[in-house]
């Protein structure tokens, strides 16, 4: 049995948190139509190699440092929310199941192979992940990314992301974002800080998950620099790169975050399944948790509903 009680209380948390959002929103009703249009490419759809081609690479803009964008572009609501959303996946643990699990926890632990099915899934249907960085410079400028774009993320510090996701991933030449809860660093069934390091130095991208997964909607006093300012320090000395990237915990925000925020140096963040802030899309970028109980058609069908 893997799960701490720390960790059975953060899944709790999340699944009372986030229960009510696995429905298709309306916006993302109404635009997964665009995406499809616009990601699907003749020449990707009938490749099934697995790893993203030189030409592929050469089409994708390089991406940008995000500080170096005006901000008038990075600021225009209308024209992000006017461009297709690209789909983010979210995962938690992957390992299987046990007879403690309980049914709603299922849908952050993800089976070994049901894991393996969904990756190799993307990959046979010719998904390149993107970064971040490729996302936001996208989102802001309108960017080229490579077709079929997707971004993966990993939530929680969860060492079986390390252990069991990182070297599939690998295998398809995948890379991943990964938002880090800086109280686990080190703890039993978590990451240390030399594994987050070593995402980071293969080119994945860390980043604040907060200190201890406290929502961002109840900070008052303290709380900014206890959950953002110590734990963004402490992700930037482990990395010894800019952590620019925040993922609300429970997916929960509200727009008093926002400034609060930037101010401190992120340039966007990531919530769940919820519709977008219509006044800054970039804080409210809308991800999908990839449940555990999804096979790999399941998985595909709600990337093109859902985006
Ligand atoms: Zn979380």
């Amino acid at each position: 049995m893997k799960l701490t009680s720390a960790s059975l209380l953060l899944v709790a948390l999340a699944v009372a948190a986030c229960d009510s959002k696995t429905a298709t929103t309306g916006e993302a009703a109404t635009s997964s139509a665009t995406v499809e249009a616009a990601t699907i490419d003749p020449a990707a759809a009938e490749t099934s190699g697995t790893k993203a081609t030189a030409a592929d690479e050469a089409n994708a803009t390089p991406a940008p440092d995000p500080s170096t964008i005006p901000a008038a572009k990075a600021t225009d609501a209308a024209a992000i929310l006017a461009r297709p959303q690209v789909p983010i996946l979210c995962y938690h643990q992957i390992r299987d199941w046990t007879a403690r699990d309980s049914k709603n926890a299922k849908d952050y632990i993800t089976p070994i192979a049901t894991f393996k099915g969904h990756i190799k899934m993307l990959a046979d249907s010719g998904y390149h992940t993107i970064s971040p960085d490729q996302l936001y410079a996208y989102m802001t400028t309108g960017a080229k990314l490579p077709s079929k774009p997707i971004m993966l993320t990993f939530d929680d510090t969860d060492l079986d992301q390390f252990t069991i996701a990182r070297p599939e991933l690998d295998k398809y030449g995948y890379k991943a974002m990964y938002f880090v809860m800086t109280v686990s660093l080190g703890r039993p069934h978590y990451m240390t800080k030399a594994m987050v390091k070593q995402l980071s130095d293969e080119g994945n991208v860390i980043g604040s998950h907060t200190w201890d997964h406290h929502n961002v909607k109840k900070y008052q006093g303290k709380d900014w620099e206890t959950q953002i300012d110590k734990p963004t320090k402490t992700l930037e000395e482990i990395t010894g790169k800019k952590i620019v990237y925040f993922a609300y915990p429970f997916g929960l925000w509200n727009p008093q975050a926002f400034p609060e925020l930037k101010k401190r140096g992120f340039v966007a963040a990531f919530s769940l399944a919820e519709k977008r802030d219509q006044n800054d899309p970039l804080f409210t970028i809308r991800r999908i948790i990839a449940s555990g109980y999804w096979s790999p058609k399941t998985l595909r069908n709600n990337i093109v509903q859902s985006f």
